[in-house]
């Protein structure tokens, strides 16, 4: 019998490099190499599996839209997403436990910060909004597209919130961690009329990539 055609949409960059071996482990292998390519779709060893490889902060639009039917976004690409309004509708079944880091606040080392509203620098403008606001501090937000950690240097804004890894960067700017947002993982992420209408195909994605999570703790 053959399948309905099911595209995953994957992000580029540091988590594609986290994501391809965790597919191959799951039994799903681009039928070329996708690092060597400048292609933006790719078939592979099932006949009805498309990979498409896009920007990090375009994989939720496309799930959302159902242009892709499933995707591997970081958790920090989706909590933006969704604060911003972007996505609503979005399963998210999966911890691919790949890509693991931090969002954090960080300031300049031993910087005080100010009493009343505080400027912050980040890309992530809809969720930086969302948290100060839970955590009932008045705060400009300013939105950057990279090179957050200068913004304290310049005297741009009190406070940035940031992906951090090792720390290593923070601490090669002269800037320090300060609060913990959310620890961030890639999730497996599921559009829900592909939810609904290939669930039969989904499903047993769902799992292979379960067990090759399982397989690796
Ligand atoms: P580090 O110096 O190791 O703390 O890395 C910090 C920089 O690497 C940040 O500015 C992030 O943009 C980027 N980065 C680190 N880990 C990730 C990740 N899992 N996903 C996306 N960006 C990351």
């Amino acid at each position: 019998m053959s399948q309905q055609p099911l595209t995953i949409a994957l992000s580029k960059g540091r988590i594609l490099d986290d994501t391809l071996p965790l597919f191959e482990e799951a039994g799903i292998v681009p039928a070329e190499d996708i690092k060597k390519s400048r292609k933006l779709i790719f078939d592979t060893n099932h006949d009805h599996i498309k990979l498409v490889v896009i920007r990090a902060t375009d994989v939720p639009t496309y799930v959302e839209y159902g242009a892709a039917d499933m995707g591997v976004a970081g958790k920090d690409v989706l909590m933006e997403a969704s604060a911003s309004g972007q996505t609503n509708s979005l399963y998210e079944p999966l911890d691919l436990n790949i890509a693991t880091c931090r969002l954090m606040t960080a300031a300049l080392k031993g910087a005080k910060q100010p009493e009343g509203r505080i400027k912050v620098a980040s890309k992530f403008v809809s969720l930086t909004k969302r948290y100060f606001a839970e955590q009932g501090r008045q705060a400009d937000i300013i939105k950057l597209y990279g090179g957050m950690e200068l913004a304290p240097i310049m005297g741009l804004a009190d406070l940035i919130v940031d992906i951090v890894d090792t720390g290593n960067t923070l601490k090669a700017n002269g800037l320090e961690e300060r609060d913990l947002i959310a620890p961030i993982s890639s999730r497996l992420v599921v559009g829900k009329a592909a939810m609904k209408m290939k669930h039969q195909q989904i499903q047993p994605i769902i799992e292979k990539l379960s067990a090759a999570v399982d397989r690796r703790r």
